[in-house]
């Protein structure tokens, strides 16, 4: 029996509300779509969440051995200020405020998302699928179910919800809070009948706008993802993912069409998966607000990106998780301790095995299949490794498995460091690369350079080896009246930061 008969893959189906055995539509492969952003704007850390959480997803599934097709794709049109069918194109809105072009501000902010991704370390897609780029296929898909699912009033297409069975199940509609969501358009049959083309009003020019049977105009949001998700990955695929916000209205829209242009009961994806919010004190993060915390902000702050990575990762992907700096900065310690334990494992790895390091994959000889020679121990941690990453990607419990194996010293370095190598592969906090230096606070605005500070500690270090106390002092003195923390004692020898 091998590891994922005991520990198959199960993750939680929104549609169902229940775990489930992923068992995946082409052999061997798995198909994840991930609505991506709307580049209105800079995507704030609530959503950065969503899509780290969409890396862990699909990182697990390499680990577990499928070949994974990821299509994240780019709203840059259609997407109104409210998720139903009032309100303006937020793209269109976003130019007229700021005097550019509605193109330009997409590449704009598509450009600062895509840095983000790197910069979480978030893995590139197989394919970012662009809204603009398909829009004539979005025509001709909603060509193809207009006859039968659709109407046509003033201000565009319309889907009619009661044209498929079962509007609305992802939602619990007719049950729980869905109820009553849509605001009305004049002309709508049904409340929760939604536009798959936007006509551009008759008095108003778009600078997004294309010829379609309908009029001049522009496609549904709900419609982009439906067309370009069965484009890359087929009419049935495995598993779409969003934010939980998206379980209302955006998903059940989704998968009205999907089921309309598939002439039948099937949501096009078999799993649907939902992060819930990151929240602050004051709620859910918002980009509409105004005023929000995007990654930059973190960085500017000097906390490096992955902690905010290693943060969501310590919450499971269906709890709310609260920011604060508080939190944050416990993360950056807990990565700091992580990256410190590496640190002292490559040492080792350094004197005796330096050809790992090479980092070459084939000479990584996996615990699992090396189980005769494996460590109990390790054996141990790998198996719960898999239990918690199988049960609906648990990653709070799979982290302190990495700190665990970390403290294990006794055990041969090569074989931790098989094992490092393979929870690096899920979790993508960059452990085997980035140093304890790297993670260093370091505000974007300080007044003091590194190399001073340095320079001063070295001083004072000095100082104190001569029991010149009062020069230690007035130098510590002088160092934090620069905004300069220093830490003496400190178990974690990091000896300093700059203060945030
Ligand atoms: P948007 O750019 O508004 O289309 O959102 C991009 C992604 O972020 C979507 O999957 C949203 O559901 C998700 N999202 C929005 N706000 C939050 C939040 N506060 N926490 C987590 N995910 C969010
Ligand atoms: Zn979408």
């Amino acid at each position: 029996m091998n590891d994922s008969d005991a520990h198959p893959l199960k993750l939680f189906n929104s549609l169902t509300r229940e775990l489930q055995i992923f068992d995946s539509v082409h052999d061997g492969e798995a198909r994840v779509y991930t609505c991506g952003p709307t580049v209105y704007n800079y995507q704030h850390i609530g959503n950065m969440r969503a899509y780290i959480f969409a890396d862990l997803l699909g990182r697990t599934l390499s680990w577990q051995g499928y070949k994974l097709t990821h299509v994240i794709n780019i709203t840059d049109v259609g997407h109104l200020t409210s998720d139903a069918d009032v309100g303006d194109d937020k793209m269109e809105k976003a130019a007229e405020k700021s005097g550019k072009s509605a193109w330009d501000i997409a590449k704009y902010y598509t450009n600062a998302y895509w840095k983000d991704i790197d910069r979480l370390n978030i893995r590139q897609p197989a394919k970012w699928s662009i809204a603009t780029d398909h829009v004539e296929e979005m025509i001709d898909f909603a060509k193809s179910i207009a006859d039968k699912h659709c109407y046509e009033c003033d201000t565009g297409l319309y889907f009619d919800t009661t044209t498929v069975p079962n509007y609305g199940a992802l939602a619990r509609a007719s049950t729980e809070e869905g109820e009553g969501r849509i605001d009305t358009v004049e002309g709508k049959r049904n409340q929760n009948d939604f536009a798959i083309w936007r006509k551009t009003p008759p008095d108003e020019t778009r600078q997004m706008e294309w010829d379609s049977p309908w009029g001049k105009g522009a496609p549904g949001w709900h419609l982009e993802c439906s067309q370009m998700s069965m484009k890359y990955l087929g009419d049935r695929f495995d598993i779409h993912t969003g934010g939980i916000d998206h379980r209302e209205i955006h998903h059940p829209n989704e998968i009205a069409q999907n089921q309309a242009y598939n002439s039948c009961d099937h949501s096009g994806a078999n799993i649907w998966m939902h992060n819930n919010f990151l929240i602050d004190r004051a709620g859910k993060m918002s980009k509409s607000s105004g005023d929000f915390l995007r990654l930059q902000v973190l960085i500017d702050k000097g906390i490096h990106p992955l902690a905010y990575r290693l943060m969501c990762l310590q919450a499971h992907y269906r709890s709310e998780l609260e920011f604060t700096w508080e939190n944050l900065v416990a993360a950056l310690t807990r990565l700091k301790r992580i990256v410190m334990g590496v640190e002292r494992l490559k040492q080792r790895i350094a004197d005796r095995h330096p050809e790992l390091l090479s980092g070459s994959p084939e000479i990584l000889t996996k615990v699992q299949d090396d189980k005769e020679r494996a460590h109990p121990k390790l054996i141990e941690i790998r198996e719960q490794l898999q239990s918690a990453m199988t049960d609906d990607l648990n990653s709070p419990k799979a982290i302190p498995l990495l700190e665990e194996l970390l403290t294990l010293k006794k055990v041969d370095a090569r074989q931790r460091w098989n094992l490092l190598s393979e929870m690096e592969q899920i979790f993508g906090l960059e452990l085997t690369n980035i140093t304890r230096s790297d993670l260093r606070v370091r505000p974007a605005e300080h007044s003091i350079a590194e190399t001073d500070i340095e320079a001063k500690l070295d001083e004072r270090q000095k100082a104190k080896a001569e029991k010149d106390f009062e020069t230690a002092d007035a130098i510590r003195d002088e160092l934090t009246a620069q905004g300069v923390d220093l830490m003496d004692g400190d178990p974690l020898r990091w000896e300093w930061r700059i203060e945030i």
